[in-house]
């Protein structure tokens, strides 16, 4: 709108004014002046990087937007109301709106916090939005353990409820075989372990990640902890770069910072207490 236009106008304004010398820096020895120098570089590579949270696109999501006010479709408001939850939680009220626009997200939220449906409900929305003709596996979610891709795979199936979307689990306890027979059925939504789901991009023949519109990398902190950081590597890179990419750490350390850097495209970074 007009709005964001008068926003750009004055950043830009903003960025060709004469610099003023900060009195601070007057008379400071040389080598506090390059660290502050590479400490401003720095911050402005991340400042280029991230995109900002609080961008006119954003305004929707107020301290008590309800999930009405997200413009949800029918059958996601149902499949809500169908497994009682009634209000987002702080990073679904954050993570949804940004993630429906298609936008990359880094969120910082624990266990716990409701980052299933922060990223589930804004993928049902875009699925039922842009539907295919024939089957094709669009989303892939991981996570670091069997058990939180179960748990996951088990909310997710119950939002979906009013929805034809299909899911699969690639986790260990099952047959490679089993799983890719699946595969071939091409369910729109992937859910796994990383080193399963790496397993079969790396042999099965019928597998292919080409056609993945939406990546989720789930506690990312505790995959990387875990000895996967190669293997989100080779995904983050071998999955098309068009597609949209959530990722989700209740810790950012370097290497989730270095695995943003590598894997996602200007991402919103949002962060929650809970
Ligand atoms: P996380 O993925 O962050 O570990 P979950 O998505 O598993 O957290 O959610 C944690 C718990 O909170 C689950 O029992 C879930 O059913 C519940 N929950 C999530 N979102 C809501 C909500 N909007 N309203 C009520 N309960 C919710």
């Amino acid at each position: 709108g007009g709005s964001d236009d008068d926003d750009d106008a004055a950043s830009d304004n903003d960025s060709v004014a004469t610099p003023v010398q900060h009195p601070d820096d007057v008379g400071s020895d040389r080598e506090s002046d390059i660290e502050s120098e590479v400490d401003e570089e720095e911050a402005e590579k991340r400042k280029a990087f991230f995109a900002p949270e609080e961008n006119a696109d954003n305004k929707i999501a107020t301290a008590n937007s309800s999930f009405q006010d997200f413009n949800l479709s029918r059958p996601i408001l149902r499949g809500l109301a169908a497994v009682g939850f009634t209000d987002p939680t702080p990073i679904q009220r954050k993570a949804i709106p940004v993630a429906l626009l298609g936008k990359d997200i880094v969120g910082s939220a624990v266990t716990g916090s409701g980052k299933t449906g922060a990223f589930i409900v804004p993928i049902l929305e875009r699925l039922l939005f842009r539907p295919r003709k024939t089957p094709t596996s669009r989303v892939a979610i991981l996570m670091p353990t069997r058990e939180l891709a179960v748990q996951c795979y088990n909310v997710a199936v119950k939002l979906a409820t009013y929805t034809d979307v299909t899911f699969c689990q690639l986790v260990g306890g099952f047959s490679l075989r089993e799983q890719e027979n699946v595969l071939k059925k091409r369910p729109d939504v992937i859910i796994a372990t990383p080193g399963r789901f790496i397993d079969h991009m790396r042999n099965s023949p019928s597998f292919t990640v080409d056609t993945l519109e939406i990546l989720v990398l789930d506690e990312a902190d505790r995959m990387l902890e875990d000895g996967f950081a190669d293997e989100l590597n080779e995904i983050l890179t071998t999955i098309p770069k068009s597609r949209q990419t959530m990722l989700f750490s209740a810790t950012m350390t370097d290497t989730v910072d270095k695995l943003i850097r590598v894997g996602l495209n200007r991402p919103v970074r949002l962060m929650v207490d809970a």
